[in-house]
């Protein structure tokens, strides 16, 4: 069996039991004792852990792996004026497809009235986080500290020093060939600690679902089942339907191609509902099986992971309308025009982790003066929602990815066409040495042979 195939298995069978364990601790005639049993040893004890070693193992890799793939990637590109171009086109791209996002949601939520007859409940209590302002997020792109920006994962800023590193590596002559080579073999290294990580995914996504639909409250899906279904037929629609035209309409890629190979990804997205957490995963999937040059791949797709959430705007559109309907506020126009350009803005300042875009949900409603405490009668659906919403998200990442290189003429066809390309197979993720490359006692071993020492000899005293 395929990895990814045991991935998906794994998904399956997590949702299933998480479920029957959560019927079960809830059922009557359950024993005290062996619920207590499941709650604290099982869902909070092994399944817990196991969880969460998986996605800090996902998020170990995150910003080792932006550095390095950026620095490379943008330093490849060559000429500033490309460099130029693809940032361009890439945030324009993603501010265009979240604008859409926003835009279909608005305009179904107001078709389908998710809020209407719903009882505005008695005490609704909901303390927003203070959400940053638009004039915060454009000064914190720039890292005052490049390491504290490593330390704390602001993904915006090592990708604007890595960026600015790549830059100065092509100005830099030989000093500058050398470090990026230094970078590239790096990169070899973390993408293969990323196919490690990999072989122990079916374990991880299957501990993170059990747990996640052990404790999820199926309650508030039946009341919220309006709501729920009109956020999640929107993201369904804009992930398969939306993506596809676009991919369609800009390049005349065949998106069938694009969807098959994004599987894996989703089974990712879907359990640990982090975009950020997801990201070594999507770089490799874009690059490896759409085939996207690093160059182009190695700056999206970070970029997106952190300033691109079409999922989650879709679900901020459709909840303040929601929120809008219960507490019978009419929204005009102008407030409907704030809504789409507030929820795409906060989706650049937001990273990708789970629930963020509930925060962020606050700064919308406020914006259109509706009541932040209305967020707590959503709360109960949207970690549901959430793992949907961030599946949408990375998909909308690989497709301006797979957009703006096909643009740039850096798509490597032989790949993208392959359907077997990168296949999770365990010969292609195999913790062995790849097979193209020496390793390193072989090195020694050919060097040796050669007589030649590895390192170069000791200059004599006075010379140069
Ligand atoms: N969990 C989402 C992501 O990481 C963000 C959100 O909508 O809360 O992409």
């Amino acid at each position: 069996m395929t990895l990814t195939s045991r991935i998906l298995l794994a998904m399956v069978a997590g949702i299933l039991l998480g479920s029957v364990l959560n019927l079960a601790t809830s059922a009557s005639f359950m024993p005290e004792a062996l619920e207590g049993f499941i709650d604290t040893w099982l869902v909070g004890g092994l399944f817990d852990v196991v969880g969460r070693i998986f996605v800090a193992s996902l998020k170990m890799l995150v910003v080792p792996l932006v550095f390095v793939s950026l620095v490379c990637g943008s330093s490849q590109l060559g000429n500033n004026a490309r460099m130029g171009r693809i940032a361009l086109r890439t945030i324009g791209l993603y501010l265009f497809t979240t604008g859409i996002a926003v835009t279909v949601a608005l305009t179904i939520a107001l078709t389908v009235n998710p809020g209407m007859g719903v009882e505005l409940p008695g005490e609704a209590n909901f303390v927003a986080k203070q959400a940053p302002s638009i004039a915060d997020v454009i000064v914190g792109i720039v890292p005052s500290n490049p390491i504290a920006a490593m330390a704390n994962g602001n993904m915006l800023q090592v990708i604007v020093f890595a960026l600015l590193i790549g830059f100065a590596i092509t100005r830099a002559g030989e000093a500058g060939t050398r470090i990026c080579r230094f970078f590239q073999d790096f990169e070899v290294l973390i993408m293969k600690m990323v196919a490690m990580l990999m072989l122990i995914a079916p374990y991880g996504v299957f501990a993170l679902l059990t747990k996640l639909f052990a404790q999820l409250g199926f309650g508030a899906i039946v009341d919220l089942a309006k709501y729920f279904l009109t956020v999640f037929g929107i993201l369904v629609f804009h992930g398969l339907v939306i993506y596809s035209a676009l991919l369609k309409a800009f390049v005349g890629l065949p998106p069938s191609v694009l969807l098959y190979k994004m599987r894996s990804v989703w089974a990712f997205a879907f359990s640990t509902s982090s975009s950020a957490a997801t990201m070594p995963i999507t770089l490799r999937a874009v690059e490896r099986r759409l085939g996207v040059k690093p160059s182009v791949a190695g700056f999206t797709i970070p970029l997106g992971a952190t300033v691109n959430m079409d999922g989650t705007a879709i679900m901020q559109g459709v909840a303040t309308v929601f929120i809008a309907q219960v507490y019978g506020v009419d929204l005009s126009m102008g407030d409907l025009a704030a809504v789409v350009l507030t929820a795409t803005m906060a989706s650049i300042g937001a990273a990708g982790v789970p629930g963020v875009g509930l925060i962020t949900l606050a700064l919308v409603l406020e914006q259109v003066g509706l009541p932040v405490e209305g967020i707590a009668m959503i709360i109960g659906v949207d970690r549901l929602l959430d793992m949907v919403r961030t599946a949408v998200n990375v998909t909308g990442d690989a497709t301006v990815s797979l957009i703006v290189a096909e643009l740039e003429g850096q798509v490597d066809k032989s790949v993208f066409g392959d359907w077997h390309a990168d296949v999770m197979t365990a010969e292609n993720y195999s913790t062995d040495g790849d097979p193209e490359r020496p390793t390193f006692l072989e090195q020694i071993e050919e060097a040796e042979a050669d007589d030649e020492p590895l390192r170069p000899p000791r200059r004599a005293a006075g010379d140069g």
